[in-house]
């Protein structure tokens, strides 16, 4: 934004309804899996050599009892903080709203501007809809930072006037390979609760799946030693991230953003 340039550049995306995705998954699961929906875990603690985990439902307090305890509560995860007390060093808070347009834009947004956040904010076309979306520090001013976010945009021919929804999410940005908790023992964390996530685009499906995936290949491989197996099996997904953080200036510095978009460097021209 204050250095007032614009690029195009080509990228294959998979655009879901989240809320039918999600559903879809959870009716893949097979008829044994028992599934307790809007439940709330509490607590847990080991005894006698396996885990006991609270949760309530509808009110009422539950108990069960498992050989393997796995984290897939997400970016806030409790489990993740009865492991670890101290917050994550570098958790942001996303807004998201969505408005009825009339035109819509055939692409996809990333809007860099120091002013609002040091990460980003985007624009997503979805139907009828566009998303805007700003991932900030949780400060006091968040809404402002969202509404100047609009005003600039709409400079740019976004219509951002007809507001259907709004929310809000924690989002984490792990900045060094420090940050990833993967648990220990028989207790498990996967997906953004272990801190699974890049930390240049704050995208997170495939490092949940990834982590999931890798950590079902350790039970079936190596049961009575499940942390070490996890952590061998997340090794790519953990470099993938040390990577991302090398990237990482080149996106987030101002100069050195500058250098690559002036450079047009994979970037396309825009025919009207
Ligand atoms: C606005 C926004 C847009 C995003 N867009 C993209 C995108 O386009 N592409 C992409 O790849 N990633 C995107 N992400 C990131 C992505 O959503 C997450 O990284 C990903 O969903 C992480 O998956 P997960 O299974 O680890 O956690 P989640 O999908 O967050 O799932 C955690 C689940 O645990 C439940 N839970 C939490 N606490 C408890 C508790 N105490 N008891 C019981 N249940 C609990 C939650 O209700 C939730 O269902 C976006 C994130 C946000 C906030």
């Amino acid at each position: 934004m204050q250095q007032n340039i614009e690029r195009y550049y080509q990228r294959n995306y998979i655009n879901i309804n989240r809320e039918k995705f999600d559903r879809w998954m959870v009716s893949l699961l097979p008829p044994l899996v028992h599934i307790v929906c809007g439940a709330l875990f509490t607590k847990h603690y080991f005894e006698d050599g396996v885990f006991k985990i609270h949760f309530r439902n509808n009110g009422k307090e539950y108990i069960e009892r498992a050989k393997y305890l796995i984290g897939a509560d997400g970016a806030f995860s409790i489990l993740r903080r009865q492991l670890l007390p101290e917050p994550f060093q570098k958790t942001y808070i996303s807004i998201q709203e969505w408005f009825k347009v009339k035109n819509q834009q055939p692409y996809f947004s990333a809007v860099f501007d120091g002013e609002i956040s040091d990460f980003y904010s985007w624009t997503i076309p979805k139907e009828e809809y566009i998303l805007l979306g700003t991932a900030v520090l949780p400060e006091k001013n968040t809404t402002q930072k969202l509404e100047l976010l609009k005003k600039r945009l709409i400079k740019y021919g976004f219509e951002f006037q007809n507001r259907k929804k709004r929310h809000g999410a924690f989002i984490l940005r792990p900045i060094s390979s420090k940050q990833i908790c993967l648990g220990g023992g028989n207790l498990a964390l996967i997906g953004e609760a272990a801190g699974l996530i890049s930390p240049t685009s704050a995208e997170g499906f495939s490092y949940a799946f990834r982590s999931a995936l890798a950590l079902a290949q350790s039970i079936q491989e190596s049961p009575d030693n499940l942390a070490k197996q996890y952590l061998k099996n997340t090794k790519e997904l953990r470099m993938n991230i040390v990577f991302k953080n090398m990237k990482a200036p080149f996106m987030y510095n101002a100069f050195l953003r500058k250098v690559a978009m002036k450079s047009g460097l994979l970037s396309m021209d825009i025919h009207a």
